[in-house]
């Protein structure tokens, strides 16, 4: 689809035809998967459409990217091998040894442990604050140091949520820019760019391949002097994703605006039926006017996403065993697929942060809601709460 019709139409026409137009010799529908590393050159240097070397650029990897970039309205997108493959890049492009981030308190926490293990032996220096508190974000700004203010929103397990409006302007007033983790929303749900960020994170993994096939991540930014930047530092630091992995990630993002319509329905239904259930004591998610990111986000969100958590109010214990009893819902990490999945974030993907601020309620159980049929996914949490 040609880029000019492409920024006029709507968000599943681009999801289905931004980023590649039917191959003209054979008319493929579907990108091909180039496996391929490189390119016969028409003479030294006369490369067919920019094609070299596939670290550099792989045609397939080309049509994922251009379809993100038009999804996210940026300016260009990157596919990396994984989300913290993409974080480490940015983070290289834009830093230097010596300059500071703030990061949210409750970072994914592959996130933090990339900050905390490897950037800061780097010679990155950070500061934890918390998404939802602007004041806070503002303070842990070191200004003439600070290069990048990072956010998530919403958080993952508590779904805390950040104003990207008021944050870009807060990193913005300070010389430093607004980066966007958009994995939990998807950018069907929520456009940073649009709201004044600089870069859109995404692990690929999670609602944008939206079928637990394939581990990807990717970068969307929106000037040319970033892309630059990017650009030069992926190709550099290689962690690209390669072609079959780039044909999964692009055949999922297709169908995310259904997929998301139906992950937001089914979590509503839940939200409903755990906030009448007396074995549950709370119950967390954007979409209830009680959670205190409601107002933000029903401003800078389409619907409220398929990410819910809830707390047990037998405790812990209680807690474990909901987890182990589902039929349904399959016990697991990740998010994001088509499949609804459990986990206890204080054993599983949060046990590394246990004992420190970042721990979370030992009686919380996180659910990504799949699109099962919602009746048995009611039928599923009714039985395992007893
Ligand atoms: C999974 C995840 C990541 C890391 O992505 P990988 O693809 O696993 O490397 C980063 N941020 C968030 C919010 C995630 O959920």
């Amino acid at each position: 689809m040609s880029q000019e019709r492409s920024q006029k139409s709507g968000f599943e026409t681009r999801a289905i035809h931004a980023g590649y137009e039917p191959d003209p010799t054979t008319g493929a529908v579907i990108p091909p998967i180039y496996a391929t590393s490189t390119y016969k050159q028409d003479g030294v240097g006369g490369l067919r459409g920019g094609y070299e070397y596939s670290r550099s650029a792989n045609p397939t990897r080309t049509a994922l990217e251009g379809a993100l970039a038009a999804l996210e309205e940026g300016e260009r997108g990157f596919a990396f091998a994984s989300g913290l493959a993409a974080e480490d890049t940015l983070v290289r492009a834009l830093c230097r040894p010596g300059d500071h981030v703030v990061i949210p308190d409750d970072a994914y926490g592959g996130t933090y442990r990339l900050f905390d293990k490897v950037e800061r032996a780097w010679g990155l220096e950070y500061s934890p604050a918390p998404v939802s508190d602007i004041d806070a974000v503002r303070a842990a700004i070191r200004p003439g140091d600070t290069t990048m203010v990072w956010l998530e929103t919403p958080t993952n397990p508590l779904l805390n949520v950040g104003d990207i409006e008021a944050l870009a302007a807060v990193a913005h007033d300070a010389g430093a820019l607004l980066v966007v983790d958009n994995t939990f929303a998807s950018p069907y749900l929520q456009q940073p760019l649009t709201l004044g960020a600089d870069v859109v994170v995404h692990s690929t993994t999670k609602y944008v391949g939206g079928h637990s096939d394939v581990v990807g991540g990717a970068l969307v930014v929106r000037d040319l002097e970033v892309a630059q930047q990017v650009a030069f530092h992926q190709n550099a630091m290689g962690a690209v994703a390669g072609p079959f992995d780039a044909f999964l990630t692009h055949r999922g993002l297709k169908t995310l605006g259904v997929r998301m319509d139906r992950h937001c329905d089914n979590a509503e239904r839940l939200v409903e039926f755990l906030s009448a259930h007396r074995a549950v004591s709370q119950v967390i998610y954007p979409g209830l006017p009680e959670h205190p990111g409601h107002e933000v986000a029903s401003r800078q969100m389409k619907r409220y996403g398929g990410m819910v958590s809830f707390r047990v109010a037998a405790g812990e214990e209680r807690a474990l065993a909901v987890c182990g009893a589902t039929e349904v819902f399959t016990l697991g990490e990740s998010l994001g697929g088509v499949e609804s999945l459990i986990e206890h974030p204080g054993r599983m993907t949060h046990a590394s942060v246990a004992g420190t601020d970042l721990e979370v309620p030992a009686d919380l159980v996180r659910l990504s809601v799949g699109i099962e049929s919602v009746e048995d996914l009611i039928a599923d949490l009714d039985r395992a709460l007893g």
